[in-house]
């Protein structure tokens, strides 16, 4: 694989090699204009062109239709947990918000923090985040239900859509399963998504928004924080992460050129079994951390016995030429991020490697 590493990196994370390899070629001179990407005007008409037809994969990949804007943005999946917060609850309505774990977590602290009405309608805390808790209880005035397709951290990921009551905006975290998957995107009315886990380089976060929600947004905001701004100038009121962006719609292409969301899904189910088959197959050498029902096919975490026995299958992985597998700082253990662009031999080889690390250790 032309010196390249099995990266299971959580994000940022691996990406299509055919895109890599694109992009260099273009890179001191994109598609002969004599310079890179990086060193072009934002207001030219050839980068015109490159946000246009990124915007466009995003609607067609998602089959959004016309029915609703897409925007990059800078400040990561952060800064919407702030601004869907700030823009989308009005005063006297709370925002609901489903607690499956630290990137949730994250995002309903930011309402409370502005003063907003914000109010927990489900949670997996009591056992630990392991599932996605699927009764919802909403507030009296919910203004709208976030929820978090797929939890990098924790490793549940939403295989359904959750029903909210008429005039209830739905909006999701969709930062690491992000075109992994098709969804029913059209009963979203906001979904947003960092790019660095499944559709590019840090730095860049696409957001899709219904367009009839939009005049029903609070006003009177920073310019900056402002849906409104950005939809209005087509991502470059300031200047768009331009580099960026133009990966992202590299990135788009490829998964066009995949056959789009449903062969994906395929493909990505088919790498994650290689690694859930040699934890059940395990006879709990491997345990894993989630219900089955609500494991994630983009990050798979596990544990073993001892941490000694997980520092020891680490680092005789990363001696095999895999990255990346140790869990988040948060909960120890393992983890497995095996994200769109993570080839299928990726994820065979550390299914292999569980198997033989298994044998050589029980
Ligand atoms: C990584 C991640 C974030 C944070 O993204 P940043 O771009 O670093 O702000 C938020 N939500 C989820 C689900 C993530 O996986």
């Amino acid at each position: 694989m032309e010196n390249r590493i099995h990266n299971f990196n959580a994000g940022p994370s691996v990406l299509p090699v055919e895109v890599l390899k694109d992009v260099q070629a273009n890179l001191l001179s994109y598609k002969g204009y004599g310079l890179s990407v990086m060193e072009m005007s934002h207001r030219s008409a050839e980068y015109q062109k490159i946000i246009d037809d990124a915007n466009a994969a995003v609607k067609r990949i998602m089959d959004l239709g016309d029915d609703y804007e897409v925007i990059f943005l800078g400040g990561g999946a952060s800064t919407q947990f702030l601004m869907v917060a700030m823009n989308l609850i009005p005063d006297g309505k709370e925002g609901n918000y489903v607690n499956t774990g630290t990137w949730a977590s994250t995002a309903l602290k930011e309402a409370k923090k502005i003063g907003k009405g914000m109010h927990v309608a489900a949670t997996s805390e009591d056992k630990e985040f392991t599932y996605i808790p699927k009764e919802l209880n909403f507030s009296a005035n919910p203004a709208f239900l976030h929820i978090t397709t797929n939890n990098t951290i924790r490793g549940t990921e939403y295989d359904h859509t959750p029903e909210v009551p008429e005039g209830v905006l739905l909006i999701s975290d969709m930062s690491s399963n992000f075109l992994s998957r098709p969804y029913d995107f059209k009963k979203y009315d906001l979904i947003y998504a960092g790019a660095q886990k499944n559709v590019g380089p840090a730095g860049v976060t696409v957001v899709a928004i219904r367009k009839s929600i939009v005049d029903k947004m609070n006003t009177g905001l920073p310019t900056m924080l402002d849906y409104r701004t950005h939809i209005s100038k087509g991502s470059m009121f300031n200047t768009p992460p331009a580099f960026n962006i133009y990966v992202v719609g590299e990135v788009l292409k490829w998964i066009e050129g995949f056959g789009g969301l449903d062969k994906l899904h395929a493909h990505n189910l088919k790498k994650a079994n290689y690694i859930y088959d040699a934890i059940d197959n395990s006879n709990g050498f491997y345990k894993g951390t989630v219900v089955k029902e609500d494991r994630s096919l983009m990050n798979i975490p596990f544990r073993l016995q001892t941490e000694d026995l997980e520092k020891k299958f680490i680092s005789e992985a990363k001696t095999l030429g895999m990255i990346g597998l140790k869990g988040h700082r948060s909960v120890g253990g393992c983890r497995a991020s095996v994200y769109n662009s993570c080839p299928l031999e990726s994820a065979k080889a550390l299914g292999d490697f569980m198997k033989k690390f298994q044998a050589e250790n029980e």
